[in-house]
């Protein structure tokens, strides 16, 4: 069996007018969301991602229950700005630990995760963070395009590159924990890691006088640290832990594929069979697994380029891989000509973006830095004012 204990908090923090994250915990499930959107909108969508989560959950308590809920939850965020005016543009992350149940009916931790809350483990003091930022800053960092020290203080640090409910499908991170009985999990919005260090987030998540009381201090030292976001904070500490048989560390697309079967114990005349079947499916699965990395590979990113004029959006690597060649995926209808020289430039040699979402703010800041520039033009000169709008065009490689 693997047990747990729990303790939790939600707090506004100093500066919010409204507490935009959720969060619930019981003997199963913790998770948390942190919702944006104006008006009341990311609270609302926090609010569903945890119902649905929730709920979907209940009824099939497995890795792939799991997944599936979060995506359940996506839809219905999805769905609900599109009907709803008011919550247009709204998404929350999501942080969840699970206690699933595999095949060979062991129960062990499940974490899944979108956006830029996180989960830590504690061993003896010591922290890990279990969970990589999906933020336009940290996924640079990744692709080696920023240092640590460049993010931290980069001003895309806090826009997000995936979220639930900002995209039909959604690529969400799951991994198998592996934990000892003392062990603890630390989940947390970015309300409490962004005012808190990692030796002071170790410290107190690891402080021996009960989870309570460890949760209490989180809340409040972030709280003295500044409190400009909505704080939230789960702390479990594990009583009994079990591995589970299959373990998984991926990021899921769409439908989960099902965990490998083991069978515990084979019967000796179906050996050849299961061998040759074992074959078979290794194979299979290196097949799989390398059309599945050269499509990965030649779709992981997104650029900005020109077509006919017009600043569009591709997604692929501009010059594609192999059999895959890059796709058109959106048109701005910001005009090529109505950039700044320097922007204009860097889009013909193509803008490279590491996700949708990421690519339409940043053709959408491109055109507003050109509109403030012809702004600035107008202001300061009293002689000349449309000198820019000629009717060039200028049309860019894609
Ligand atoms: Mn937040």
């Amino acid at each position: 069996m693997t047990r747990w204990r729990y303790a939790a908090q939600t707090d506004i923090g100093l500066v919010r007018q409204s507490n935009q994250d959720a969060l619930y915990v019981d003997e199963r499930l913790a998770i948390i969301a942190d919702g944006m959107g104006g008006h009341a909108a990311g609270e609302v969508a926090a609010a569903l991602a945890i119902d649905l989560v929730r709920s979907t959950f209940r009824t099939t308590p497995s890795v792939e229950g799991l997944v599936d809920a979060v995506q359940t939850a996506n839809r219905a965020v999805v769905e609900d700005a599109r009907d709803t005016p008011e919550h247009f543009g709204m998404g929350t992350t999501v942080i969840a630990v699970a206690l699933t149940t595999d095949r060979e009916g062991i129960v062990a931790p499940t974490l899944v995760h979108v956006g830029d809350s996180r989960a830590y483990q504690l061993r003896d003091g010591a922290l890990r963070q279990l969970t990589d930022d999906h933020s336009v800053a940290e996924e640079w960092v990744r692709m080696g395009r920023l240092t640590p020290a460049e993010a931290a203080v980069h001003p895309r640090r806090h826009q997000l590159t995936r979220g639930v409910g900002v995209e039909e499908t959604i690529d969400i991170d799951v991994a198998s924990l592996v934990v000892h009985p003392g062990d603890r999990l630390l989940l947390c919005s970015d309300g409490l890691s962004n005012e808190l260090d990692e030796d002071t987030l170790a410290r107190l998540a690891s402080a021996p006088n009960g989870l309570e009381l460890a949760v209490e201090s989180l809340v409040a030292s972030a709280k003295v640290a500044g409190g400009r976001d909505n704080i939230s904070v789960i702390l479990v500490e594990f009583d009994e832990a079990n591995v589970t048989a299959s373990p998984i560390h991926r990021t899921m697309t769409g439908a989960p594929p099902p965990a490998a079967r083991t069978s515990s114990t084979p019967r000796r005349r179906r050996w050849v069979t299961w061998r040759l079947v074992a074959a078979l499916v290794a194979l299979g699965a290196v097949v799989a697994a390398f059309f599945g990395v050269v499509h990965w590979y030649a779709y992981s990113t997104y650029y900005l380029s020109s077509d006919g004029g017009v600043i569009a959006i591709y997604r692929g690597q501009p010059h594609g891989v192999l059999w895959y060649p890059p796709v058109k995926v959106a048109a701005t209808g910001y005009l090529v000509n109505e950039l700044r020289p320097g922007d204009a430039a860097a889009l013909r040699s193509t803008i490279p973006e590491p996700s949708l979402t990421s690519a339409l703010h940043y053709a959408y800041y491109l055109h507003n830095a050109w509109t403030l520039s012809q702004q600035v033009a107008t202001s300061t000169s009293t002689t000349t004012t449309t000198s820019v709008s000629s009717g060039s065009t200028t049309t860019g490689g894609g």
